[in-house]
């Protein structure tokens, strides 16, 4: 089973997790930039943390064996914070970076005037970059979240088959589907879809403009859930070829609209900017 896991958080997991990852069939990912827990206070986080996810991040996947790509942007959540404003300033000298093959996570968190304003200009942005979009859906008050999430997907003129709705579960997947635009389904050990509800899904809405990840992160998740996903499709009677689509074709396709998709066995260089991932010598 080859894997694309198209949305997890990277920084926030260990090596363990890359070695699992790659053993179960993980050869490239997409680290979109996200919220962090901790509130960053001055647009010099943002930076250095993008940095990290271009530079570093890059370097020990490939120490792994691992593809790794990210998305950059302004989180929902810290669209909030009148310190983060300025991020949106600086995001359009990411964009035009190799590596960068989306701009997200955007999206709502709480459907805020200031969230509303900050996707909106990121929208803008995928236009202007010639770049796909990942879209965050909010935890609560999800099916309102959705249906505003479109509206200003189709107000902004980026074309829906260049964003990924991402977060849908049963009780948003049928608009987005309408939409055009990718369904994005995040796999969780306790919340949100589950690998059985997944496969449902797959029977009921096919394998097209579908992509699964595991949005593993600092919270309760699990980077394998890709896999755990593929395993339970094949129980239900799919075959290699549909896992294959969804876990592999499917993220390349969507992703490779960015024309910077880079997914040869990635070169492990010993170290980056004189720094390895070893702790002394064995
Ligand atoms: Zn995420």
């Amino acid at each position: 089973m080859r894997i694309f896991d198209p949305h997890i958080h990277m920084t926030s997991r260990t090596t363990d997790d890359y070695e699992a990852m790659h053993a179960a069939g993980v050869r490239a990912l997409v680290e979109p930039a996200f919220w962090l827990g901790q509130p960053r206070t001055s647009v010099g986080s943002f930076t250095d943390y993008f940095d990290a996810l271009i530079g570093w991040e890059r370097f020990r996947a490939a120490q792994f064996g691992i593809r790794h790509h990210c998305a950059i942007a302004l989180n929902p959540k810290e669209a909030n914070d009148p310190r983060c404003a300025e991020v949106l300033d600086v995001l359009p000298r990411y964009l035009a970076k190799d590596g960068v093959v989306a701009v997200g996570e955007i999206g709502f968190d709480s459907m805020t005037p200031e969230e509303d304003e900050a996707f909106a200009r990121q929208l803008e942005l995928a236009v202007r970059h010639d770049l796909p979009a990942l879209v965050h859906t909010p935890h609560r008050d999800k099916a309102a979240g959705t249906a505003r999430t479109l509206d200003l997907v189709r107000e902004s003129g980026l074309p829906p088959e260049r964003v990924v709705v991402d977060h849908l579960n049963e009780m948003t997947v049928r608009a987005v589907a309408e939409s055009g635009c990718w369904m994005g389904f995040s796999i969780y050990p306790d919340t949100k879809m589950d690998e059985v509800r997944m496969v449902a899904l797959l029977t009921e809405y096919g394998t097209e403009r579908v992509l699964v990840n595991s949005a593993a992160d600092w919270g309760r998740s699990d980077p394998l859930k890709t896999h755990k996903t593929g395993v339970a499709m094949l129980a239900a009677g799919f075959d290699e070829d549909d896992v294959d689509r969804v876990l592999w074709r499917n993220p390349v396709e969507f992703y490779g609209q960015s024309g910077r998709l880079a997914l040869d066995e990635p070169e492990a260089s010993p170290t980056f900017e004189g720094n390895s991932i070893l702790r002394g010598g064995s």
